[in-house]
C-alpha cells in the first residue's frame, strides 16, 4: 500500500499478548467485520501475535505485525522476516514499539525501518519519551529517535511510513493518566517539522501522526478531536471488543 487518505483516520489496534488463540481472534475479527461499515472515515488496522496473521486474512481490516527483523533472512532464530510478513499477509508492521525497545537499539530500530520500507510493507515508526523535563528534554529525545530512524530513508518512502506518538510515562495506564490533547497537539506540531526539515515538507505532509498511550472510550474523542493527530494506537483497549467497538465509533466521521 502506498499513501493515506487525509479523509480516513487509521485506527490501529496493537493487540500485543492480550489474544493469545486463534478462535479467540477469529470471533473478534468476525464481529469487527459486521460492524466495519458502520465506523465510516475510520481504517481499522490490526496487529496480533505473528502467528495469527495468517489465521486473519481479511478484506476489510488490515493485518499486520507487532515487529520485524532486521535481518533479511538467515540463522537468526526467533526471527520473523519481512518476506515471512509479506508471505502470511501482512501489510504493515509496528516498528520500535516501547516494549520492544527494551531490548532493541535505535540501530536495530533503524535496520527494522529500512527494512519494512524496502519490502513495501508500511512501517509505522513508535517513538516516544520516558518521561518530560521541564526544560523540554523531551523534544531533543524525539528529534533524536526521528533523525537516527530515518537516516537513509528516502521522501518516495513517506506514502508508507506512519509515525506513532507513543510516551512511554503514558502507555498501558488509564484514560486519566493519558495525555491530554493540547500537549499531543503541541508534540505532533514538533514531529511534523522535523519529518519536513528531514525529507522536505511535501513529502513529510504525507505522513500520518498517530496518538498511543492509554487510549480508553473515555478520552479517545478529546484525542482525535483536539490533538491533530489522523488516527489513534490503542493497546490494552483494543483487545477488549466493547472497548475497541466504542473507540471506533467514536473516531467515525
Ligand atoms: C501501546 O502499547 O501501543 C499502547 C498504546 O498501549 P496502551 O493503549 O495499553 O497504553
Amino acid at each position: 500500500m502506498s499513501g493515506f487518505s487525509k479523509s480516513r483516520r487509521v485506527i490501529i489496534a496493537n493487540w500485543k499478548m492480550h489474544i493469545n488463540s486463534s478462535k479467540e481472534a477469529a470471533v473478534f475479527l468476525a464481529a469487527l467485520r459486521k460492524k466495519a461499515r458502520a465506523f465510516k472515515g475510520v481504517e481499522i488496522w490490526l496487529a496480533p501475535a505473528f502467528p495469527l496473521i495468517a489465521t486473519l486474512k481479511n478484506p476489510s481490516i488490515k493485518i499486520g505485525a507487532q515487529t520485524v527483523s532486521a535481518y533479511e533472512g538467515g540463522a537468526h532464530t526467533g526471527e520473523v522476516s519481512v518476506a515471512t510478513l509479506k508471505n502470511v499477509g501482512a501489510t504493515f508492521c509496528l516498528v520500535g514499539h516501547s516494549e520492544r525497545r527494551e531490548f532493541e537499539s535505535d540501530e536495530i530500530v533503524r535496520e527494522q525501518f529500512a527494512r519494512a520500507l524496502s519490502a513495501k510493507l508500511t512501517a509505522v515508526l513508535c517513538i516516544g519519551e520516558r518521561e518530560r523535563s521541564a526544560e523540554g528534554a523531551h523534544f531533543s529525545f524525539i528529534e533524536g529517535q526521528l533523525k537516527s530512524a530515518f537516516s537513509g530513508v528516502r521522501p518516495q518512502d513517506a506514502g508508507r511510513v506512519i509515525i506513532a506518538y507513543e510516551p512511554i510515562w503514558a502507555i498501558g495506564r488509564s484514560a486519566q493518566e493519558a495525555m491530554q490533547p493540547s500537549e499531543i497537539q503541541e508534540m505532533v506540531i514538533f514531529i511534523r517539522k522535523t519529518l519536513s526539515d528531514m525529507l522536505g515538507r511535501p513529502a513529510a505532509a504525507k505522513i500520518p501522526i498517530l496518538y498511543g498511550g492509554s487510549v480508553e472510550p473515555t478520552n479517545a474523542r478529546e484525542i482525535i478531536t483536539e490533538g491533530g493527530v489522523a488516527g489513534l494506537l490503542v493497546g490494552h483497549a483494543s483487545a477488549d471488543l466493547n472497548l475497541f467497538l466504542e473507540i471506533l465509533k467514536i473516531c467515525r466521521k
